[in-house]
Formats: C-alpha cells, sequence, structure tokens
C-alpha cells in the first residue's frame, strides 16, 4: 500500500474528546465515574430554541441551505455583533459553518498556504495547532506561564512574528486557562499584528462568560484596521448550551467571506439547516436563560478555586472567564504515587482516572506541562464530589 497522506498521518487524535468519551463508556459500564473532562454546558439547550429546531422539522426546513448559511441566521449574527460589541457588519460578511472549531477550521484552510506560519499563545486549546497543521502550516508556539497569568505580550508576539507569519490566533476568554485579557493588552497585541501586515483569528466563542463583571473586548472593535484584518469566530455552542446542535460562526471581511463559502460548498454544502433554524432562536431571542447559566457558572469556579487551593500539594489561580481551571500539580511531578513514579500531567490524570475515578484533562496537549484542566461546567454536588475525591487520592497515594 502507498502511504497516507502525510498531513493527516502528522495530525494527533483531540485529547478533550478522548478523555470524554473513555469518561462516557465508564458511566455506561456503571463505573461510579465523575466528570471534568470535555468542555461543555451541562444545561439543557433553553426551551424556546429547541421549539424553533422541532417547528424547523415540522415546517419541513429540511433542505439544503446556501453554503454560507441562511440569509435569516446570518442577519440574526450581524443584530447580535451590534447589539453586544457595536460592531458593524453585513450578512455578506458573516460565514456559518458546522461548529465553531468548524469556523476555524474553514478559516486556517482559507488563509494558509503550505508552510505559512500561524503564531499561537500557549496554553492553547489543543485543536489549534493540529488544525494548522492540517493546513499544511506550521504552528509557532509562544508560552506565558502561571506567573504571567498565562497571557502573552504584545512584545512577545512581535518577537515571534517573521516573513513566514500569516496569522495570529487569539483566544480570550482562553480554553483552557479561563484568562480573559484587557483593553489594553489587546490594543498593544492589534498594533503589532497591524503594523506587522497579519491576520487575526479572534476566537470568542466564550464572549458571554466573563465574571467578576470583567470587561470582555470583542477585537475586531478595536479599530477599523484591526477589524479588516480579524475574523471573529463565534457560535453558539457555549453561550447557549448548543454543544451538540453544531452551529458556528465567522465575521470577516467580505472578501474572504467568500472564499469561505465557496470553500464550504465543496465540504459541508451547509451545516443542518434544523440547527440553523435553532441558532437564529438562540441569536434573536432572549438572552436570560445565558445569564442564569452565567451565574450558576461563576458560583462554581469561586467554590472549585477556594477548595482546590486548600488541597496540599496542588493549587490554581482564579480564571475570570470561560469554565475552566489550570490545577498546577507540578509538587508530584517525580514523586510516586500508587507505585508509579509520576512523570508528567499524563501520568497523573491517568491514574486520577483509574484510582480516584475522575475524569480530568492533562495540559501536555495544551503546551501546558505540569497542569490539568478541570471543566466546572458540572453541578456543585458533582464538583465537590471530585475535589473529595482528589484529597483522598492524594493522601492514599
Ligand atoms: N474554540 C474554543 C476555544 C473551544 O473551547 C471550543 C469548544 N471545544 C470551540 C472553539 C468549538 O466549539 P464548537 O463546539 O462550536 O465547535
Ligand atoms: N471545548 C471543549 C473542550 O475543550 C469541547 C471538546 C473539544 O471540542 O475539544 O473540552
Amino acid at each position: 500500500m502507498k502511504p497516507i497522506s502525510k498531513i493527516a498521518a502528522g495530525v494527533q487524535a483531540s485529547t478533550t474528546l478522548a478523555i470524554d468519551a473513555l469518561f462516557k463508556q465508564m458511566k455506561a459500564e456503571g463505573q461510579d465515574v465523575v466528570g471534568f473532562g470535555a468542555g461543555e454546558p451541562d444545561f439543557p439547550t433553553p426551551e424556546h430554541i429547541k421549539q424553533a429546531g422541532i417547528e424547523a422539522i415540522e415546517d419541513n426546513q429540511t433542505r439544503y441551505t446556501p453554503a454560507a448559511g441562511l440569509m435569516a441566521l446570518r442577519e440574526a449574527a450581524c443584530y447580535r455583533l451590534k447589539e453586544d460589541f457595536d460592531l458593524d457588519y453585513t450578512p455578506a460578511q458573516i460565514v456559518v459553518a458546522s461548529g465553531a472549531k468548524h469556523s476555524v477550521y474553514v478559516t486556517l484552510m482559507t488563509l494558509c498556504d503550505p508552510g505559512d506560519e500561524v503564531v499561537i499563545g500557549a496554553p492553547y486549546w489543543v485543536s489549534y495547532s493540529e488544525m494548522v497543521k492540517q493546513a499544511g502550516a506550521v504552528p509557532v508556539i509562544v508560552t506565558a506561564g502561571e506567573e504571567h497569568d498565562f497571557k502573552i505580550t504584545a512584545a512577545q508576539l512581535d518577537a515571534a512574528i517573521t516573513d513566514k507569519t500569516k496569522v495570529f490566533m487569539l483566544n480570550s476568554p482562553c480554553n483552557p486557562t479561563g484568562m480573559v485579557y484587557t483593553r489594553e493588552e489587546l490594543t498593544a497585541i492589534a498594533e503589532v499584528c497591524c503594523r506587522r501586515n497579519i491576520y487575526v483569528i479572534a476566537d470568542e466563542i466564550y464572549c458571554n462568560l466573563v465574571y467578576d463583571d470583567k470587561e470582555f473586548v470583542s477585537f475586531a472593535s478595536l479599530g477599523e484596521d484591526t477589524k479588516e484584518r480579524t475574523i471573529i469566530v463565534n457560535g453558539v455552542s457555549k453561550s447557549y448550551a448548543m454543544t451538540g446542535w453544531r452551529i458556528g460562526y465567522t465575521a470577516s471581511n467580505p472578501q474572504l467571506a467568500k472564499v469561505m463559502a465557496s470553500y464550504l460548498s465543496h465540504s459541508t454544502s451547509a451545516p443542518s439547516t434544523i440547527s440553523q433554524y435553532a441558532a437564529i432562536a438562540a441569536l434573536r431571542g432572549p438572552q436570560e436563560d445565558m445569564q442564569v447559566m452565567k451565574r450558576a457558572f461563576e458560583e462554581r469556579r469561586d467554590h472549585l478555586v477556594d477548595r482546590m487551593n486548600r488541597i496540599e500539594g496542588v493549587s490554581c489561580i482564579k480564571p475570570q472567564g470561560a469554565f475552566y481551571v489550570m490545577m498546577n500539580m507540578k509538587s508530584f511531578l517525580g514523586k510516586t504515587m500508587y507505585g508509579k513514579r509520576i512523570e508528567s500531567a499524563d501520568d497523573f490524570a491517568h491514574l486520577f482516572l483509574e484510582k480516584g475515578l475522575v475524569a480530568t484533562v492533562p495540559c501536555t496537549a495544551f503546551a501546558a506541562p505540569g497542569f490539568i484542566r478541570w471543566s466546572y461546567a458540572t453541578s456543585l454536588h458533582e464538583i465537590d464530589k471530585g475535589l473529595d475525591r482528589l484529597e483522598a487520592f492524594i493522601k492514599n497515594a
């Protein structure tokens, strides 16, 4: 047999989805496992959104839509961008895809040629580097440590840019760190991107999950030049508890949007029509359900962070957004637990799942060795159960 594609063979499977699959399998087998793995809201999709999906089926809205998505959905995305961030976009600038992950993917495929470089601030969401590789481009990782709140500086970005750099991947609030860039930090980053003439993919999927009354700043709102070169990625998965509906979208300059739509017309044709109707209801309808979810996440974060920092051997800094906490477990590196030497966060997380029956995500694949990500998109009861088990796991090791 001839070898398969080198690009495809070089892509790693998603750690987050692998852990989630293992967790769900263990649960199905009847094991009393607690899950902090995949980040997806534990709330059901709000009722009026579900009804819109049901009505779409009953109205026989079951055919193809334009490749860039229904006009009414693109208008609804424009409406939200104006309402939420005072940003002016036309439907010709919006492209709907099958989830925000797919939006990032199609954007990278549209912007990058083989050999182009894409700068990614680390810790980063596991899929970014793999999607860059899928586009034949090269991920260039710039790291920010816990002591810098996991946020890279404009100077670090400037130093990483070469003649080959095409794109900077920005994610605020960030998965996995939960950190939110301030207006000043983003303004400095925007200055670098404009001066060095690169595109910015601003993944703003967690824009509605920002706590402590901290300000969320949409990157495209920082000036006309910045807006021209920014591709906003957003979607309904996190804000409206709609991960399974698979709807994401981009807002960009119209030339780019046109090429993205052509690309999609030969790959997915369009996302599920039924999901698109539900997404219109999400973006146009009442936003109160989201506020209720947000308050619940904030309460869980406070509880998780407070308790975790009282457990001997681990610690975390307080995130300001999304629904993830980075647990520092470096004090266990090189130690032996349950007869096994802990060489990495992966060793710790695997043992914690096996002996403690708690699923978490080791952050090695997020370029953050020594950290384990806990998603707190789960109930306070489960959070307490997980932390009780962490205490016992460490004590009995
Ligand atoms: N961006 C980030 C930072 C995410 O955490 C996620 C969720 N995995 C996505 C994009 C993708 O969201 P979706 O489910 O809409 O594909
Ligand atoms: N955003 C989630 C996570 O990071 C979902 C899983 C995925 O798509 O990676 O866990």
